[in-house]
């Protein structure tokens, strides 16, 4: 586990002036030393349209992917006045962690966030940050937030698991229906979003050639061709919620999820 502060510089922590989303993204992305702080806005803005990042009270987490960053970089903005931000409350946030990330780290948007969201999901930690008077009490207690990210991309592991379950499961009602469905084309969007470009390439040519994408192994067999994997692969598939390829059909294939 590394700490958050690992990815914030002290530079990257500010008092935002402005009052509605478009203006404090774009102070977010001005505290990277990046010459794409436009494409940083663009990419996150339009990410933002899918479906709000609002998802913890008083917190959104707006974030872009950008090919040319090396390292996942982060930017934290805190509000007093609050900012309009689409959120699941619909109340205004007044914290913002705006992150950039390189799209070919596998699985690093699913691995980020859930650590970070178990951490701000504690009210009183979230009272603490929001009374943090000063950018140094502001770094303490970020410091204090541990998140998991493997930022070396691992041949085996693709892709998080539940990504691509969420995305075939979605898809699967698409055929099921008379008319489309704007909600579900939505949420379909906003899976494929964070997926690799070569892994949706992949799943798309398999959801074309079987109808599904993404099985189970159970028991080191694979749920899609019936094939007793290899004991080199199977040794390998340890890991809930990481993705590998059957030897034998090519789907993707992933640990039964516990319930
Ligand atoms: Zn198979």
């Amino acid at each position: 586990m590394q700490k958050l502060t690992e990815f914030i510089s002290p530079g990257n922590v500010i008092k935002l002036k402005g009052l509605d989303s478009e203006s404090v993204i774009r102070e977010l992305a001005g505290t990277f030393n990046s010459l794409n702080k436009d494409v940083i806005v663009e990419r996150t803005l339009r990410r933002e349209s899918m479906v709000s990042t609002a998802i913890v009270p008083g917190i959104a987490f707006p974030h872009a992917r950008l090919e040319s960053q090396k390292r996942l970089a982060i930017a934290v903005g805190k509000s007093r006045k609050g900012i309009e931000f689409n959120s699941f409350d619909k109340n205004p946030v007044n914290l913002i962690f705006l992150v950039v990330w390189q799209p070919s780290t596998p699985g690093l948007f699913t691995q980020l966030f859930s650590s970070l969201i178990k951490s701000l999901r504690k009210h009183s930690f979230r009272d603490k940050l929001l009374l943090a008077k000063t950018k140094s009490e502001m770094l303490d207690l970020l410091s204090t937030i541990k998140v998991r990210v493997v930022e070396e991309a691992n041949s085996s592991v693709v892709c998080a698991a539940s990504v691509l379950r969420k995305l075939q499961e979605r898809e699967r009602k698409r055929v099921g229906l008379k008319r489309k469905s704007p909600k579900l084309e939505k949420e379909i969007s906003t899976l494929q979003y964070y997926m690799n470009s070569d892994y949706l390439s992949r799943f798309n040519r398999l959801m074309g050639r079987y109808g599904t994408a993404i099985v189970d192994v159970e028991a080191g067999v694979c749920q899609g061709c019936f094939m007793t994997l290899s004991t080199g692969l199977r040794n390998q598939i340890k890991y809930e919620n990481h993705v590998y390829v059957c030897e034998n059909c090519g789907r993707f294939i992933a640990l039964k999820e516990k319930k």
